[in-house]
Protein backbone atom coordinates (compact mmCIF):
# COMPACT_ATOMS: atom_id res chain seq x y z
CA UNK A 1 0.00 0.00 0.00
CA UNK A 2 1.35 3.22 -1.06
CA UNK A 3 -0.06 5.84 1.74
CA UNK A 4 -1.10 9.11 -0.31
CA UNK A 5 -0.32 12.51 1.68
CA UNK A 6 -1.39 14.61 -1.10
CA UNK A 7 -4.75 12.88 -1.06
CA UNK A 8 -5.13 12.74 2.92
CA UNK A 9 -3.88 16.63 3.08
CA UNK A 10 -6.65 17.67 0.54
CA UNK A 11 -9.08 15.90 2.73
CA UNK A 12 -8.09 17.19 6.24
CA UNK A 13 -7.86 20.61 4.09
CA UNK A 14 -11.32 20.01 2.95
CA UNK A 15 -12.75 19.33 6.52
CA UNK A 16 -10.84 22.17 7.95
CA UNK A 17 -12.41 24.37 5.43
CA UNK A 18 -15.90 23.21 6.66
CA UNK A 19 -14.89 24.09 10.00
CA UNK A 20 -13.46 28.03 9.66
CA UNK A 21 -16.87 28.53 7.68
CA UNK A 22 -18.45 27.02 11.17
CA UNK A 23 -16.76 28.99 13.01
CA UNK A 24 -17.00 32.05 11.24
CA UNK A 25 -20.85 31.80 11.28
CA UNK A 26 -20.89 31.35 15.20
CA UNK A 27 -17.80 33.73 16.26
CA UNK A 28 -18.04 36.30 13.43
CA UNK A 29 -14.36 35.64 13.11
CA UNK A 30 -11.96 33.10 11.25
CA UNK A 31 -8.27 31.93 12.46
CA UNK A 32 -5.64 33.75 11.23
CA UNK A 33 -2.23 32.38 10.62
CA UNK A 34 1.00 35.48 10.54
CA UNK A 35 3.99 33.52 9.22
CA UNK A 36 7.26 36.04 9.41
CA UNK A 37 10.33 35.43 6.70
CA UNK A 38 13.29 36.39 7.46
CA UNK A 39 16.18 36.97 4.30
CA UNK A 40 15.79 35.22 1.31
CA UNK A 41 16.31 31.28 1.62
CA UNK A 42 14.89 29.81 -1.89
CA UNK A 43 13.34 26.20 0.14
CA UNK A 44 12.17 28.69 2.53
CA UNK A 45 10.27 31.48 0.45
CA UNK A 46 8.50 28.24 -1.53
CA UNK A 47 7.01 26.78 1.76
CA UNK A 48 5.78 30.31 2.83
CA UNK A 49 4.52 30.83 -0.41
CA UNK A 50 2.50 27.59 0.11
CA UNK A 51 1.17 27.89 3.29
CA UNK A 52 0.12 31.35 2.42
CA UNK A 53 -1.80 29.89 -0.81
CA UNK A 54 -3.58 27.23 1.16
CA UNK A 55 -3.92 29.33 4.30
CA UNK A 56 -6.64 31.13 2.04
CA UNK A 57 -7.60 28.27 0.18
CA UNK A 58 -9.45 26.98 3.75
CA UNK A 59 -10.74 30.54 4.23
CA UNK A 60 -8.43 32.05 6.77
CA UNK A 61 -6.78 35.26 7.00
CA UNK A 62 -3.16 34.63 6.23
CA UNK A 63 -0.48 37.32 6.32
CA UNK A 64 3.52 37.27 5.41
CA UNK A 65 5.68 39.56 7.25
CA UNK A 66 8.98 39.36 4.94
CA UNK A 67 12.35 41.14 6.63
CA UNK A 68 15.59 41.35 4.93
CA UNK A 69 18.13 38.71 6.11
CA UNK A 70 20.33 41.62 7.95
CA UNK A 71 17.03 42.81 9.67
CA UNK A 72 18.15 43.28 13.49
CA UNK A 73 16.75 40.38 16.00
CA UNK A 74 14.70 43.43 17.92
CA UNK A 75 12.76 43.92 14.96
CA UNK A 76 11.59 40.58 14.99
CA UNK A 77 11.09 40.13 18.81
CA UNK A 78 8.97 43.54 18.85
CA UNK A 79 6.81 42.14 16.03
CA UNK A 80 6.19 38.55 17.72
CA UNK A 81 5.40 41.10 20.77
CA UNK A 82 3.03 42.71 18.92
CA UNK A 83 1.40 39.82 17.06
CA UNK A 84 0.95 38.38 20.59
CA UNK A 85 -1.32 40.91 21.70
CA UNK A 86 -3.10 41.20 18.12
CA UNK A 87 -6.47 39.36 19.06
CA UNK A 88 -6.80 38.71 15.23
CA UNK A 89 -4.29 36.64 15.39
CA UNK A 90 -4.02 32.93 16.07
CA UNK A 91 -1.42 31.44 14.34
CA UNK A 92 2.11 33.15 14.35
CA UNK A 93 5.06 31.01 12.97
CA UNK A 94 8.73 32.07 12.19
CA UNK A 95 10.59 30.33 9.26
CA UNK A 96 13.32 28.52 10.00
CA UNK A 97 16.18 28.57 9.10
CA UNK A 98 17.05 31.95 10.57
CA UNK A 99 20.28 33.88 9.82
CA UNK A 100 22.71 33.33 12.46
CA UNK A 101 22.82 36.84 13.97
CA UNK A 102 19.43 36.07 15.17
CA UNK A 103 19.38 33.65 18.14
CA UNK A 104 16.29 30.96 17.13
CA UNK A 105 15.67 30.26 20.59
CA UNK A 106 14.90 33.98 21.91
CA UNK A 107 12.49 33.53 19.02
CA UNK A 108 10.81 30.71 19.79
CA UNK A 109 10.39 31.46 23.56
CA UNK A 110 8.72 34.88 22.01
CA UNK A 111 5.66 33.72 20.77
CA UNK A 112 2.91 33.31 23.00
CA UNK A 113 2.97 29.27 23.31
CA UNK A 114 -1.18 30.01 22.94
CA UNK A 115 -0.36 30.78 18.88
CA UNK A 116 2.50 28.65 18.61
CA UNK A 117 1.71 26.58 15.89
CA UNK A 118 5.11 24.95 15.51
CA UNK A 119 4.35 23.38 18.76
CA UNK A 120 8.07 24.76 18.86
CA UNK A 121 7.88 26.78 22.14
CA UNK A 122 9.03 25.02 25.40
CA UNK A 123 5.86 25.18 26.93
CA UNK A 124 4.41 23.33 24.36
CA UNK A 125 7.24 20.51 24.45
CA UNK A 126 7.08 19.71 28.04
CA UNK A 127 3.00 19.79 27.70
CA UNK A 128 3.56 17.12 24.99
CA UNK A 129 5.97 14.79 26.55
CA UNK A 130 3.77 15.04 29.38
CA UNK A 131 1.13 13.80 28.03
CA UNK A 132 -0.99 17.17 28.50
CA UNK A 133 -2.68 19.29 25.69
CA UNK A 134 -0.30 21.32 23.40
CA UNK A 135 0.49 22.04 20.10
CA UNK A 136 2.03 19.36 18.32
CA UNK A 137 4.64 19.87 15.32
CA UNK A 138 3.17 19.76 12.16
CA UNK A 139 5.26 16.97 10.27
CA UNK A 140 5.24 14.42 13.31
CA UNK A 141 1.77 15.74 13.61
CA UNK A 142 1.20 14.73 9.42
CA UNK A 143 3.02 11.33 10.16
CA UNK A 144 0.60 9.94 13.05
CA UNK A 145 -2.50 10.95 10.66
CA UNK A 146 -0.60 8.99 7.81
CA UNK A 147 0.25 5.95 10.06
CA UNK A 148 -3.63 6.09 11.26
CA UNK A 149 -4.06 5.31 7.25
CA UNK A 150 -2.41 2.08 7.40
CA UNK A 151 -2.93 0.76 11.09
CA UNK A 152 -5.80 2.46 13.20
CA UNK A 153 -4.34 0.65 16.37
CA UNK A 154 -0.90 1.16 17.14
CA UNK A 155 -0.81 -0.13 20.47
CA UNK A 156 2.12 -2.47 21.53
CA UNK A 157 3.87 -2.09 17.99
CA UNK A 158 7.29 -1.22 17.98
CA UNK A 159 8.05 1.72 16.42
CA UNK A 160 12.36 2.84 15.11
CA UNK A 161 12.07 6.45 15.00
CA UNK A 162 15.47 7.21 12.85
CA UNK A 163 16.93 10.88 13.77
CA UNK A 164 16.31 12.59 16.89
CA UNK A 165 15.77 16.51 16.01
CA UNK A 166 13.33 18.91 18.03
CA UNK A 167 11.30 19.55 14.81
CA UNK A 168 10.91 15.68 13.73
CA UNK A 169 12.38 13.05 15.70
CA UNK A 170 11.51 13.74 19.50
CA UNK A 171 8.30 14.88 18.88
CA UNK A 172 7.50 11.93 16.73
CA UNK A 173 8.82 10.25 20.09
CA UNK A 174 6.22 11.40 22.41
CA UNK A 175 2.88 10.61 19.57
CA UNK A 176 4.20 7.47 19.37
CA UNK A 177 4.54 6.67 23.13
CA UNK A 178 1.11 8.19 23.18
CA UNK A 179 -0.25 5.50 20.93
CA UNK A 180 1.42 3.19 23.03
CA UNK A 181 4.09 2.30 20.82
CA UNK A 182 7.08 0.37 22.61
CA UNK A 183 9.47 3.25 20.83
CA UNK A 184 13.36 2.80 19.78
CA UNK A 185 15.35 6.49 18.79
CA UNK A 186 18.18 5.80 16.28
CA UNK A 187 20.59 8.48 15.82
CA UNK A 188 24.37 9.02 14.12
CA UNK A 189 25.53 7.43 16.85
CA UNK A 190 23.50 4.50 16.46
CA UNK A 191 25.69 1.35 16.26
CA UNK A 192 23.63 -1.01 14.20
CA UNK A 193 20.94 0.57 12.33
CA UNK A 194 19.99 -1.87 10.07
CA UNK A 195 19.79 -4.63 12.80
CA UNK A 196 17.92 -1.68 14.51
CA UNK A 197 15.23 -0.93 11.64
CA UNK A 198 14.84 -4.96 11.42
CA UNK A 199 12.90 -5.13 14.84
CA UNK A 200 10.60 -2.34 13.51
CA UNK A 201 6.62 -2.77 12.94
CA UNK A 202 6.95 0.92 12.34
CA UNK A 203 9.75 2.97 10.94
CA UNK A 204 9.81 6.91 11.09
CA UNK A 205 13.06 7.87 8.89
CA UNK A 206 13.69 11.68 9.41
CA UNK A 207 17.27 12.09 8.59
CA UNK A 208 17.84 13.86 6.00
CA UNK A 209 20.39 11.06 3.38
CA UNK A 210 18.87 10.02 0.16
CA UNK A 211 17.53 6.47 0.19
CA UNK A 212 18.85 5.57 3.56
CA UNK A 213 16.65 2.80 4.18
CA UNK A 214 16.93 0.02 1.87
CA UNK A 215 14.72 -3.16 1.22
CA UNK A 216 16.68 -5.53 3.20
CA UNK A 217 16.53 -3.45 6.54
CA UNK A 218 12.52 -3.29 6.58
CA UNK A 219 10.62 -6.72 8.20
CA UNK A 220 7.99 -8.04 5.83
CA UNK A 221 4.51 -6.43 6.88
CA UNK A 222 6.23 -2.98 8.62
CA UNK A 223 4.64 0.68 7.94
CA UNK A 224 7.47 3.03 6.45
CA UNK A 225 6.95 6.84 7.02
CA UNK A 226 9.97 8.96 5.24
CA UNK A 227 10.12 12.60 6.16
CA UNK A 228 13.47 13.20 4.39
CA UNK A 229 13.51 15.89 1.39
CA UNK A 230 16.67 15.44 0.41
CA UNK A 231 17.65 16.84 -3.40
CA UNK A 232 19.64 15.50 -5.38
CA UNK A 233 20.63 15.03 -9.50
CA UNK A 234 17.22 13.30 -9.91
CA UNK A 235 15.07 14.86 -8.40
CA UNK A 236 13.63 14.95 -4.87
CA UNK A 237 14.43 12.14 -2.80
CA UNK A 238 13.30 10.84 0.92
CA UNK A 239 15.77 8.99 3.21
CA UNK A 240 14.09 5.48 1.91
CA UNK A 241 14.71 3.71 -0.98
CA UNK A 242 11.20 3.94 -1.81
CA UNK A 243 11.15 0.97 -4.80
CA UNK A 244 12.77 -1.34 -2.92
CA UNK A 245 10.70 -1.24 0.57
CA UNK A 246 7.39 -0.99 -1.19
CA UNK A 247 7.95 -4.66 -2.17
CA UNK A 248 8.37 -5.84 1.61
CA UNK A 249 6.57 -3.39 3.60
CA UNK A 250 2.42 -3.16 4.11
CA UNK A 251 2.58 0.58 3.54
CA UNK A 252 4.96 3.05 2.88
CA UNK A 253 4.93 6.85 1.82
CA UNK A 254 6.14 8.24 -1.12
CA UNK A 255 8.68 11.11 -1.27
CA UNK A 256 7.20 13.53 -2.96
CA UNK A 257 3.01 13.37 -1.88
CA UNK A 258 3.70 11.65 1.22
CA UNK A 259 4.92 13.61 4.35
CA UNK A 260 5.51 17.10 2.42
CA UNK A 261 1.38 17.98 1.84
CA UNK A 262 0.22 16.79 5.36
CA UNK A 263 3.30 19.13 7.03
CA UNK A 264 0.96 22.23 5.90
CA UNK A 265 -2.54 20.93 6.66
CA UNK A 266 -1.83 20.19 10.27
CA UNK A 267 0.02 23.50 10.38
CA UNK A 268 -3.67 25.40 9.60
CA UNK A 269 -5.65 22.45 11.47
CA UNK A 270 -2.68 23.76 14.10
CA UNK A 271 -3.85 27.38 13.83
CA UNK A 272 -7.40 26.23 13.64
CA UNK A 273 -6.99 24.69 17.24
CA UNK A 274 -5.03 27.48 18.81
CA UNK A 275 -8.58 29.90 17.47
CA UNK A 276 -10.62 27.70 19.01
CA UNK A 277 -8.55 27.63 22.62
CA UNK A 278 -8.23 31.83 22.21
CA UNK A 279 -11.92 32.33 21.95
P1 LIG B 1 18.27 17.23 11.38
O1 LIG B 1 19.49 17.38 10.53
O2 LIG B 1 17.92 18.26 12.38
O3 LIG B 1 18.34 15.83 12.13
C1 LIG B 1 18.76 14.67 11.48
C2 LIG B 1 18.85 13.55 12.47
O4 LIG B 1 19.31 12.41 11.79
C3 LIG B 1 19.81 13.81 13.62
O5 LIG B 1 19.14 13.55 14.83
C4 LIG B 1 20.95 12.82 13.41
O6 LIG B 1 21.44 12.27 14.62
C5 LIG B 1 20.30 11.75 12.58
N1 LIG B 1 21.26 11.10 11.68
C6 LIG B 1 22.17 11.67 10.88
N2 LIG B 1 22.89 10.72 10.23
C7 LIG B 1 22.39 9.54 10.62
C8 LIG B 1 22.70 8.20 10.29
N3 LIG B 1 23.65 7.89 9.43
N4 LIG B 1 22.00 7.23 10.88
C9 LIG B 1 21.01 7.52 11.76
N5 LIG B 1 20.67 8.77 12.11
C10 LIG B 1 21.35 9.78 11.54
O7 LIG B 1 17.10 16.99 10.33
P2 LIG B 1 15.51 17.25 10.44
O8 LIG B 1 15.24 18.71 10.50
O9 LIG B 1 14.90 16.37 11.48
O10 LIG B 1 15.06 16.74 9.00
C11 LIG B 1 15.25 15.41 8.58
C12 LIG B 1 14.80 15.26 7.14
O11 LIG B 1 13.40 15.58 7.08
C13 LIG B 1 15.47 16.19 6.15
O12 LIG B 1 15.59 15.53 4.90
C14 LIG B 1 14.48 17.34 6.00
O13 LIG B 1 14.58 18.01 4.76
C15 LIG B 1 13.18 16.59 6.11
N6 LIG B 1 12.03 17.39 6.57
C16 LIG B 1 10.86 17.15 5.96
C17 LIG B 1 9.72 17.82 6.35
C18 LIG B 1 8.43 17.51 5.67
O14 LIG B 1 7.50 18.30 5.75
N7 LIG B 1 8.31 16.37 4.98
C19 LIG B 1 9.78 18.74 7.39
C20 LIG B 1 10.99 18.94 8.03
C21 LIG B 1 12.11 18.25 7.62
Amino acid sequence: MIIDGKKTAAELRQELKKRVAELKSTHNAVPGLTVILVGEDPASKIYVKNKEKFAKEVGMNSEVIRYPADVEEKVVLNKINELNEDKKISGILVQLPLPKHIDKRKVIETILPGKDVDGFHPMNVGNLSSGYDSSIPCTPLGCSLLLKKAEKNLSGKHAVVIGRSNLNGKPMTQLLLKENCTVTVTHSKTKDLKAECLRADIIIAAVGIPKLVKGDWVKKGAIVIDVGINKTDSGIVGDVDFDQVLKVAKAVTPVPGGVGPMTIACLLSNTVECFKKLN
